[in-house]
């Protein structure tokens, strides 16, 4: 088989889900599209370049099967919720869908029997294999590399991919019943929302690498931001059970991984549905008390969600990591109502100082929309002006994107594409600025890094990270002088000296180690 997954991590995730099944059906992996019996695209339709980033690659792998040997091309994810029919009536090569609720369906799609439970169903695929990944994502990038591998190998009890029970937030329900979940304007949707949860027993094959691994806690999102059409894509927001993350921590941690990056739509509502009180602060504190995890963070948190217990936690476990990310999306109060998310710059600006107050040191990452419907340049400049006051660590802006299906495209005064883009040169621009500044600040510093392997620019570098720097999303730390070793190992976390700062990335030599 062969696998393009496109999109976010929470995509990627949805991936791995899918290969670990197919792979415990007797498929196996291939990097080489024209190898490829079984070719699987896992989409993203977020916004529009990520939708004709999808269909381009779908067609180019259509391809294979007159130029390859591809027997069967299968479209998965975010642009089979919303196009399902269209995708099949307009690509006839495509042989099947499945949607991000239906990912054990991946195997019927593929014309593969499920296999009987087994004692162990799960296997560890042995060539270094790549999937081809996509780039473009609203809450960053990613991009998958090295060896497909299920940390499951030696689960010793009889388990099979048994669908989770799910429950809702209150909350989900009425916003179902308030029409928020509505796609009925979407051609071709399914009218029935995704339900869909894997659990610890769910096969995964790992495409980031022995030492790092994602984990998806929860699934779908009952916030009501206007720009955002998630919530009718993945359904209203559930969480994992409290056990299962921890069962399938404790698995990587066994198999080698190190480092663990919570992700879901909203990490910081984990546990509402499940009645549990500060359930991500809870999970933390849990995830951290496993011996080998080095690395913990998670991703997207809300702005309103974080609480004083959150940071405590965060501050209280030397592994979880100084790191937190926090989508804004804008400052001005009025931008913010009328994307039905609240605050403004006041607030947040209170925020990011109780932050820093209580965890020494943290690395700040958000990200902007500009060019909502209505902003106005006084908009504009509230959001310039909260920038260069928070001085951020990481910062992504993106171009408002006119979704149908969400509620903004019903607005009026929509900006021109031109004013966008030059108010979004105008973001990066002071970023920039504000990144060199603060970046000096980090030469000299003697900090734990992981090193990644080679430079995709030059192979006279390697790449490596921080605790400070997530994985994909944030600049990079590049290695140039090896101290006292001859060489480094990729997945291996050494001690360096950070020796130089440009605008985003750092240079870093090894000091000791690999520790
Ligand atoms: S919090 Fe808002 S932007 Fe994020 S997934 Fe939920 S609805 Fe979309």
């Amino acid at each position: 088989m062969g696998f393009v997954s496109l999109g976010c991590p929470k995509n990627l995730v949805d991936s791995e889900v899918m290969m670990g099944l197919l792979d415990r059906g007797g498929a196996r992996l291939t990097s080489r599209p024209e190898d490829a019996e079984i070719l699987v695209v896992n989409t993203c339709s977020f916004i529009d370049t990520a939708k004709q980033e999808s269909v381009d690659t779908i067609l180019e792998m259509a391809r294979y099967k007159t130029e390859g040997r591809a027997k069967r091309l299968i479209v998965a994810g975010c642009l089979v919720e919303r196009y399902r029919d269209e995708i099949r009536k307009n690509i006839p090569e495509v042989d099947a869908v499945v949607g991000t609720g239906e990912l054990e369906s991946i195997l019927e799609a593929a014309g593969i029997a499920r296999p009987a439970a087994t004692l162990s169903p799960f296997t560890i695929l042995t060539t270094n294999t790549e999937i081809r990944s996509g780039q473009e994502s609203l809450s960053g990038t990613h991009k998958s590399k090295g060896i497909g591998f299920n940390p499951y190998e030696n689960a010793p009890t009889e388990r099979g991919a048994s669908a989770p029970e799910v429950t809702f937030r209150p909350e989900g329900d009425l916003r179902e019943r308030q029409g928020r979940f509505s796609r009925e304007d979407w051609q071709g949707a399914a009218h029935l929302l995704p339900t869909y949860l894997y659990s610890e027993d769910t096969p995964r094959l790992i495409s980031t690498g022995r030492t790092s691994a994602y984990i998806k806690i929860a699934e779908g999102c009952d916030h009501p931001c206007t720009f955002c059409v998630i919530p009718n894509l993945r359904g209203k927001f559930r969480s994992r059970r409290f056990e299962s993350v921890v069962a399938e921590a404790q698995r990587l941690v066994a198999s080698g991984v190190q480092e663990i990056t919570l992700i879901g739509q909203d990490t910081t509502c984990y546990g509402e549905d499940l009645g549990l009180k500060d359930g991500l602060a809870t999970l933390l504190d849990a995830l951290a008390r496993i011996e080998g995890l080095r690395w913990l963070r998670f991703l997207y948190a809300y702005p309103n969600r974080i609480t004083g217990k959150l940071l405590e936690t965060i501050a209280k476990h030397d592994n979880i990591c100084k790191y937190l990310d926090v989508p804004l999306q804008h400052a001005s109060p009025d931008v913010l109502k009328r994307m039905k998310r609240g605050a403004g710059a006041d607030i947040f600006l209170k925020t990011v100082e109780k932050v820093r107050a209580a965890v020494p040191g943290i690395t700040l990452r958000t990200s902007f929309i500009v060019g909502f419907p209505g902003e106005s340049q006084t908009d504009f400049e509230t959001l310039e002006q909260f920038i260069a006051a928070a001085k951020f660590d990481w910062l992504g802006v993106f171009n408002y994107s006119d979704e149908e299906g969400s509620k903004a495209h019903a607005l009026d005064s929509k900006l021109p594409k031109r004013t966008i883009e030059s108010r979004k040169r105008r973001l990066m621009k002071l970023q920039q600025k504000i990144s060199r500044q603060a970046k000096q600040q980090w030469v000299g510093r003697e900090l734990v890094i992981l090193a990644e392997g080679e430079s995709s620019e030059t192979e006279l570098l390697w790449e490596g990270r921080t605790e400070f720097h997530a994985p994909e999303i944030d600049g990079k730390v590049f290695i140039n002088d090896f101290g006292d070793l001859a060489n480094l190992e990729a997945g291996k976390f050494y001690r360096a000296q950070i020796t130089e700062a440009h605008d985003y990335d750092l240079v870093a030599r090894i000091t000791s180690g690999p520790l």
